[in-house]
């Protein structure tokens, strides 16, 4: 029985909490390619259960924000197909959502942390934080701030509100912070070795811990996938939550990225830069694929798949805690994988856009046997920078006397295929017998012919894109004269 089109399956259906997650970059340099990897998975869950994407701008460290880095990140969600559905360019209904306009709402909060007992005020000077931190480094203790200012009186406090201070979070004492993710399970902190970290700074703006709380709140985020990076600020995290009362999201660590050495991809390293797997010629479908499986398994062991194979497939649950290494080599494999699954027409138009304003190539482009070279480019290349080096010789080396003495060879049995026979299967078998019969290898062969040490296919190319004149007149000019 229904009531305006409404039953019982609906409500079900109704009162489950919309998914929603987020990515929470910071706009402080370039795009870094672990950006497009939590995105990739924050997307494919919120797409997974029909719920929306976030893309917040965490821009509270004025010291470290790149003017354009933020148009940078979305340049680069674009080109990945990780379309958010809510942003600073994509107006949903919990903006805004540039932190740094947010300033208010962190304002209001942080007093009602005060409020509850969550966070005090901090009137500390520098001067006194310098030498504390001296002191403690010269006694080897951790540096962290002492609590001086936690149990301040009512008065002085009021009094000194008109000057310089700020709001730190007050960590218990003696106790164990239990912190819950998903994938981990639960991990305990001593509280004795986690700071009183400033939450709101003098000038008014929120450190990362107090505002990625109250947004993934008031953003009403139900699942927080970031880096493992973020694992020992979980505690801070969880006592604001708690302080507030507020019900958490769950959390989802993913494994961090190493490159083969173990060490952490860092931002010093070319490939942490998105803008240089574009400049490489790898596809986003590609590099996606790559990324997915740095955190997760396929079930059915598949090594190749597609956005929306994985967001049909993807389970937050199966995130794996330890990564492979950030193997690049079976990235340029992958690379090639799909690199041959794209049609003629579309592979085209990336290799014209890829090579735009290069005019060597553009002559490429123009000449009649263009779709041929792309589709034999095709079986061989793993990046897109590879087509060039396929269809032009940069690099011509002077043929040397053995090699001259092959040209003429090749020259004298080739010439003997007129025409109407000159056919891949002839050529090929004419090949063979040259390297039977003269112990010529295939590798010598092959620069004989083309002038090159490796590129296209070499018969198809001698059939369908050079021809027998071409070929011949060739041969007979590298023969000794
Ligand atoms: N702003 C942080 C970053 O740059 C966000 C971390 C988080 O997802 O909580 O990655
Ligand atoms: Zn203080």
């Amino acid at each position: 029985m229904s009531f305006f089109g409404y039953n019982a399956s609906m409500a079900k259906a109704i009162s489950r909490e919309t998914v929603r997650t987020r990515i929470a970059p910071s706009p402080t340099g370039f795009p870094h390619i672990g950006t497009v990897y939590q995105a990739l998975f924050n997307f494919a869950w919120a797409r997974r259960n029909r719920g929306n994407f976030i893309v917040r701008i965490e821009d509270t460290d004025r010291e470290r924000f790149v003017e354009g880095a933020e148009g940078k990140i979305f340049e680069a969600l674009d080109f990945f197909f990780l379309r958010e559905d809510e942003s600073p360019r994509k107006r949903g209904g919990y903006g805004p959502y540039r932190q740094s306009e947010r300033l208010k709402i962190y304002q209001k909060y942080a007093e009602e942390l005060v409020e509850k007992g969550g966070a005090y005020y901090c009137f500390c000077t520098k001067e006194r934080l310098e030498e504390l931190r001296k002191k403690q480094t010269e006694e080897k203790k951790p540096t962290m701030y002492d609590k001086h200012c936690l149990n301040l009186s009512k008065e002085e406090i009021k009094e000194k509100l008109g000057g310089v201070y700020v709001v730190r979070l007050k960590v218990p004492e003696n106790k164990t912070i239990s912190v819950k993710d998903e994938i981990r399970g639960f991990i305990n902190f001593d509280s004795n070795l986690i700071e009183d970290s400033v939450l709101v700074k003098s000038d008014g703006f929120p450190t990362y811990h107090f505002a990625v709380v109250v947004d993934d709140y008031l953003m009403k985020i139900t699942h927080v996938l970031r880096g493992e990076e973020w694992l020992s600020s979980f505690p801070k995290h969880t006592l604001i939550y708690d302080y507030f009362g507020w019900k958490k999201p769950l959390f989802y660590h993913t494994p961090l990225l190493r490159n083969p050495d173990k060490s952490k991809l860092s931002k010093r390293q070319g490939h942490a830069n998105v803008d240089w797997y574009k400049e490489e010629g790898f596809l986003p479908e590609a590099i996606l694929n790559f990324l997915a499986l740095l955190g997760w398994t396929h079930p059915e062991g598949k090594d190749e798949f597609s956005l929306y194979e994985f967001i049909d497939k993807f389970d937050v649950g199966e995130i794996r805690t330890v990564a492979p290494i950030f193997d690049l080599t079976k990235l340029e494999w992958l690379n090639g994988v799909w690199i041959r699954k794209y049609s003629l027409e579309k592979l085209k138009e990336l290799l014209q856009n890829f090579y735009k304003g290069d005019k060597e190539i553009e002559e490429v482009f123009e000449s009649k046997h263009i779709d041929l070279l792309i589709r034999l480019a095709q079986s061989r290349m793993k990046k897109l920078s590879e087509f060039k080096g396929l269809v032009i010789s940069s690099k011509e080396r002077e043929y040397t006397k053995e090699e001259m003495e092959i040209s003429k060879i090749l020259f004298e049995k080739l010439s003997a295929l007129d025409i109407k026979d000159w056919r891949e299967d002839n050529i090929l078998e004419t090949l063979r017998n040259l390297k039977n019969e003269n112990g010529i290898s295939m590798k010598a062969i092959y620069f004989v012919i083309t002038g090159r040490e490796q590129g296209l296919p070499l018969i198809e190319t001698m059939v369908r894109v050079e021809g027998r004149d071409e070929i011949l007149k060739k041969l007979k000019e590298k023969s000794p004269q």
